[in-house]
């Protein structure tokens, strides 16, 4: 059970009790609207909760918000300070995951994005692992990643996680930890809620942002502690199915997901069929960077009390 006491609802943070909407809310018929996925990590040597990347998590959402006509009445900045804000008030200290959340609010019949109102709410509920599991099995699923002309991947848009909850159930169903979604060309997309990488040779690889993928922020967070720490860079391209047969490593990344290396696709394991050693090494350096512990990237993590 979720064990959040407030939310911040109607432009004021209010018992969670009172943030209530209509069943005839627009969003929740057609699934318009748009959200984040935030953590905050409890950091117990300096009794501090960090968000982690809020400003660029915000600032994705106010691309969301262009690309689904929707109304945000609060610039960046606020919306950090109301994160801020709402996680004082909780008093956690523990780790966090934090939703801002827009939609579009009128219990209206009416399926389009113009002339209705939004509203925004925002929570965060302590939260532990969102994948099980120190790696994963996998598999591709038969479901197809949305189209970003279909519904755009680079808004995360409600309404297009029909297409995440699909393939993670069907692998859940038979058994995996997680899927690998293919875009409609038939070229390696993304999980149902996470980047993926792969390694080929000493080389890192991921599908470009044109390859119908949510822009990660933990894909240019892993893209950075590869590059200052591993001397490694990535390439973007596309990636095909059977490239995940051949991989010496493979790896998602996500907020919820953090780095989960994947030791098997399709009952094929990945290199050893262990975790291999770039992908042990990204989690680790993740792990240090996510609670504040590596200098270099402090400015990542907002604290949370004075
Ligand atoms: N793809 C999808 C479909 C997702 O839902 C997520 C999680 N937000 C990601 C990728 C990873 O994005 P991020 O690293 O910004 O959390």
């Amino acid at each position: 059970m979720p064990n959040n006491k407030f939310a911040f609802f109607n432009g004021e943070i209010v018992p969670i009790a009172q943030a209530q909407v209509s069943v005839m809310t627009n969003a929740l018929n057609y699934g318009t609207g748009c959200f984040e996925g935030i953590r905050g990590y409890w950091a117990p040597e300096e009794e501090q909760l960090l968000v982690f990347q809020l400003r660029a998590h915000m600032e994705r959402l106010h691309g969301s918000c262009r690309i689904l006509f929707m109304r945000l009445p609060y610039s960046v900045d606020e919306l950090c300070d109301i994160t801020v804000e709402l996680l004082r008030r909780e008093g956690f200290r523990e780790d966090v995951y934090i939703r801002p959340l827009v939609y579009k609010s009128d219990p209206a019949i009416a399926v389009q994005l113009n002339g209705l109102n939004d509203a925004f709410t925002l929570f965060a509920v302590g939260f532990g692992q969102y994948i099980a599991g120190t790696a994963v099995r996998a598999c591709v699923s038969s479901w197809r990643r949305i189209d970003d002309n279909i519904i755009p991947s680079r808004a995360k848009a409600s309404g297009a996680y029909i297409n995440s909850a699909l393939s993670k159930t069907e692998a859940l169903l038979n058994g995996y930890d997680e899927a690998i979604v293919l875009g409609g060309d038939g070229h390696v997309s993304e999980a149902s809620a996470a980047n993926l990488f792969i390694v080929r040779n000493g080389v890192l690889v991921t599908p470009p942002v044109t390859s119908d993928v949510l822009e990660g922020i933990t894909r240019q967070v892993v893209a950075r502690l590869a590059h200052d720490h591993l001397g490694l860079a990535v390439v973007e391209r596309p990636i095909d199915r059977t490239e995940l047969y051949v991989a010496d490593e493979a790896f998602f990344c996500g907020t919820g997901a953090e780095i989960k290396p994947i030791i098997e696709i399709d009952r094929r394991p990945v290199g050893s069929g262990e975790v291999g050693p770039i992908a042990g090494q990204l989690v680790a350096l993740y792990a240090d960077a996510v609670r504040g512990r590596l200098p270099d990237y402090r400015q990542w993590c907002t604290p949370v009390y004075a």
